[in-house]
């Protein structure tokens, strides 16, 4: 059986908005709901809509869907949906998404910590060699005065008796297709389960601060910009006894006035003259290791590269070295004294405007040949 288009399933245009979308979806799914629909085919026809909602909702996905049809909604990084047949695991989504209620966690559960991110500019030497650094970053912690109640010292929080301590309640509704039960935040308890009769006047009632914590990072050598090291266990604390999250730090690096990173590569403009150029030189190049001396031959050309093997940066998952690529540039001499002009002329004069390429040809006869038609 041929997949119908998505957009046909919902009944709406291509070029459909999030909200007509969205709407077109409720309907069908009060239309098809399998709990309450008497609708022949109603599961399929629900599945059917509920699919072709998670791709047209999400831009990513719609955007793929678009260009790709059904190939690209279910290609590479995507998937999921295809398959579950018995999937009707949104049903919380459908009716938060009917009644605007929130679904909310067990306040009492053990949560994980939220995850920090922290950005860190590197000089370009400090990425090539990486380092070892303490930073202060703020952090949500657990209030000492109240250790984390949120309650004055000496005072108790309750459990909050419109919600028992679930910081939900339990509402029925009568919807178009029958009494449904929706659960919404506890607005006595704001979904926290306590109230607390006397805060803490230290962090005012939510049992955390905010401190500057200074935590020790390591930056392995040859990182680059964009990378992120991963600090386990430095994000948030966790909440009811939750493990904390982790901290990211996201390097940036500063670029340097001589050298220029591609990876693993070093690269750099090397100017030289003339007279360098056209008669070879040894000459000494800077590199992150320290100077090395580069032979270069004569009659070398501007934009040769050459390569200084191992002179790069080291590979930060510790796979050797990149190089660095040296580019020549010969500088045509702008300012010259009288007696060197008339050195040049005498020079054009002898031949040294038959300029000639690496392999000896004159350049400047084959450019005239091939105009010569
Ligand atoms: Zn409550
Ligand atoms: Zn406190």
């Amino acid at each position: 059986m041929s997949k119908r288009d998505y957009y046909e399933v919902l009944g709406v245009e291509k070029g459909a908005s999030k909200d007509e979308i969205k709407k077109a979806y409720r309907k069908l799914a009060r239309k098809y709901h399998p709990d309450v629909s008497k609708e022949e085919n109603a599961s399929d026809k629900f599945k059917e809509a509920k699919e072709a909602y998670e791709v047209l909702s999400n831009e990513q996905k719609r955007s793929q869907y678009d260009q790709f049809g059904h190939a690209g909604a279910q290609g590479q990084g995507f998937g999921g949906f295809g398959g579950g047949a018995q999937d009707f695991g949104g049903f919380g989504d459908i009716f938060d998404m009917f009644f605007g209620g929130g679904r909310r966690r067990d306040p009492n559960a053990p949560q994980q910590g939220a995850d920090l991110q922290y950005s860190m500019t590197l000089d370009f030497e400090e990425a090539i060699f990486g380092k070892e650094t303490d930073v202060k970053i703020p952090k949500e912690e657990k209030c000492d005065t109240c250790d984390g109640s949120g309650a004055k010292p000496g005072t108790k929080a309750n459990t909050c008796s419109h919600c028992g301590g679930s910081g939900q309640l339990n509402m029925e509704q009568n919807t178009p297709f029958g009494k449904v039960v929706n659960r919404r935040v506890c607005h006595h308890c704001n979904g926290s389960g306590k109230i607390i009769p006397e805060k803490c006047g230290t962090c005012g009632g939510s049992g955390k601060v905010t401190k500057n914590k200074e935590i020790h990072i390591s930056i392995p050598a040859g990182i680059d910009e964009g990378h992120q090291i991963r600090v386990s266990g430095k994000g948030e604390a966790g909440v009811n006894g939750g493990p904390p999250g982790d901290l990211f730090v996201v390097i940036q690096v500063r670029p340097h006035e001589f050298f220029r990173r591609e990876g693993d590569h070093i690269h750099c403009e090397l100017p030289i003259t003339f007279a360098q150029a056209a008669l070879g030189d040894e000459m000494e190049v800077p590199t992150v290791h320290g100077k090395v001396m580069l032979k270069v031959p004569a009659g070398t050309q501007t934009g040769k590269t050459f390569r200084l093997k191992g002179k790069g940066a080291p590979n930060v998952r510790g796979y050797g070295h990149g190089d660095q690529h040296v580019q020549v540039r010969v500088i045509t001499p702008s300012k010259l004294t009288d007696h060197q002009k008339e050195l040049i002329r005498e020079f054009n004069e002898i031949g040294g405007n038959e300029a000639t390429d690496e392999q000896g040809g004159s350049f400047f006869q084959k450019f005239k040949n091939a105009f010569k038609n």
